[in-house]
């Protein structure tokens, strides 16, 4: 068979697979979301006015005590591009189905393109919480977000963006539910996330083990264990095997 053949073949059997699917599960990283113009933390085309800084030092614990302003104002850059941001064909054609949505992305195109269950593995863009851990979170307007100011409930701390900073461990009853609809999917469905790095190296073995079929869309491969995997563009394929 050649190349061309083999591919046909692969898209064919990966649609047919998600269409019988009575538990799919999705699993989505920064490559989802790439085609909609969300920088990634490795993005070269992030703006300009941040690209001296090192994101892995802006996301941490550390960062935000060392310049808390420089923090939020990143942040409140990165929700503003969000805001003007479209779901790609990828996220139209996911939600289409009525899977469950597991996802390390911390931007909203899912639920905008219509997905009702999605599960936030590193946190949102869209929520801010206080840093001194008293418990009070705000929404968020994406357009307008607010500046550096300290939380109105303890005024211990700063208000900080509701996402999982380096070095911090993800959040335990998200991260539960991922494990529990992880080991229920008959099909595991992963996009856009290299397997190599946790926590896609740890639930796409579960799926595995507990009898999904593991379906792998990537722009490069990506080394799982999988029983298809799909080379190319999420918005070009996913609109395919949907
Ligand atoms: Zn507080």
């Amino acid at each position: 068979m050649s190349q061309e053949t083999v591919r046909t073949v692969e898209l064919e059997k990966a649609a047919q697979k998600i269409a019988q699917a009575k538990n799919l599960v999705t699993f989505s990283g920064a490559g989802l979301s790439a085609e909609s113009g969300i920088a990634t933390f490795r993005d070269k085309n992030q703006d300009a006015l941040w690209r001296k800084f090192d994101p892995a030092k802006l996301a941490s614990q550390e960062g935000f005590s060392e310049n808390p302003e420089r923090v939020i104002d990143w942040y409140n850059a990165r929700r503003k591009t969000l805001a003007q941001a479209k779901p790609n064909p990828a996220h139209v054609a996911l939600s289409s189905s009525g899977a469950v949505h597991i996802t390390q992305n911390v931007d909203n195109l899912l639920e905008s393109a219509g997905a009702t269950d999605v599960l936030h593995l590193h946190g949102s863009l869209l929520s801010d919480h206080c840093n001194a851990g008293c418990g009070y979170s705000e929404t968020v307007d994406l357009a307008n977000p607010q500046a550096l100011r300290k939380c109105p409930n303890c005024s211990n701390s700063y208000m900080r963006p509701s996402v999982v900073w380096f070095g911090e461990p993800l959040p335990d009853a998200v991260m539960q539910r991922a494990i529990e609809e992880t080991s229920n999917a008959d099909v595991f469905l992963v996009v856009g996330t290299s397997a190599a790095v946790y926590p896609a190296a740890g639930l796409i073995p579960i799926a595995a083990e507990h009898g999904a079929f593991v379906i792998v869309v990537n722009t490069e491969t990506s080394g799982a264990s999988c029983n298809i995997e799909l080379l190319g563009k999420a918005g070009e394929i996913l609109p395919q095997v949907f």
